[in-house]
């Protein structure tokens, strides 16, 4: 079994359809492969199609944006329902406030005599959930820098041209519609906050308060101990462990199954999948 519990489709700011991530997946003998796109489930139903009768499961996923003391967080769903009516009420909301922030977005980018940012990032974007990272496409292919780092750290960060605070809701509503439908909620990434040792930890029993069930704790690249550290966490809170490429595209930084597994000791979120 090779599980990898976090990936992205054109459906969000990933690259692949999810036919192509699908074949990806078992050209890297993943096992499990959960699909868990920005605010979206609209890739799931291609990829359960493309996997079936083959080696893969595909796992229903989704990941949300969400806000904890205005801190911008992630939560991943695993084996979430994705005809759940209050998953899909949360979905649409979440679409309309990437809207209102897109069109936002590009009023601040216009001003900076950036024109045609909404149009240029729905190019990118096709018919999939729109984000940051297609105005960082979009300012790339303009010039505006040589990298999607370049970019973000010049455009799409506070105190830049393009930034608008997060307008996500509070984590608990992530959680809770993730567990009305059916699904476990995962704290995703939670090295990539910038969060000093003291709210990490406040982060997580939140977390586990609100019902959250694992932690995202094996990622394919971190910081070493990371892993360590974080399995410590999970066990601390009661928490499963998670382990997720969060593959967009194909780059030297992350591929499908690569480097996950859990630190001994660490409760694995799928022995807890129901069958
Ligand atoms: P959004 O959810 O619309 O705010 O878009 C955020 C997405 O942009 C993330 O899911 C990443 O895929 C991407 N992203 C965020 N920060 C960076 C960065 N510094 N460099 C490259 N991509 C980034
Ligand atoms: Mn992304
Ligand atoms: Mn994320
Ligand atoms: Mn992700």
């Amino acid at each position: 079994m090779h599980h990898d519990l976090h990936s992205h489709t054109h459906f969000s700011d990933g690259r692949l359809s999810p036919t192509e991530l699908v074949n990806r997946a078992l050209e890297r003998r993943v096992t499990h492969l959960a699909i868990t796109d920005h605010d979206s489930v609209s890739g799931l139903n291609e990829a359960q199609a493309a996997a079936s009768g083959t080696e893969l499961t595909v796992i229903n996923g989704i990941e949300f944006s969400t806000c904890w003391k205005n801190k911008e967080i992630h939560i991943v769903g695993l084996w979430v329902d994705p005809s759940h009516p209050g998953l899909l009420a949360l979905i649409d909301a979440q679409a309309s406030r990437r809207e209102a922030r897109g069109e936002e977005i590009a009023r601040r980018l216009e001003k900076a005599r950036i024109p045609d940012a909404l149009a240029g990032a729905r190019r990118y974007a096709g018919e999939g959930t729109l984000t940051r990272a297609h105005f960082a496409q979009y300012l790339l292919e303009l010039g505006k820098a040589t990298s999607m780092q370049g970019v973000f750290k010049k455009y799409m960060t506070r105190g830049n041209p393009g930034y608008v605070p997060p307008p996500w809701p509070e984590m608990s509503q992530a959680i809770d519609a993730i567990a009305a439908s059916g699904g476990v909620a995962v704290l995703a990434h939670p090295g990539r906050y910038s969060l000093s040792g003291k709210w990490l930890r406040q982060l997580i029993s939140d977390f586990a308060a609100m019902g959250g069930g694992a932690l995202e704790v094996a990622q394919c690249q971190q910081p070493q101990n990371e892993r360590r550290f974080l399995a410590d966490l999970a066990a601390e809170h009661q928490l499963a462990g998670s382990q997720g490429s969060d593959f967009h595209y194909p780059s030297p930084y992350a591929e499908l199954g690569r480097n996950l597994y859990l630190p001994a000791g660490c409760r694995a979120v799928w022995e807890r999948e129901p069958v």
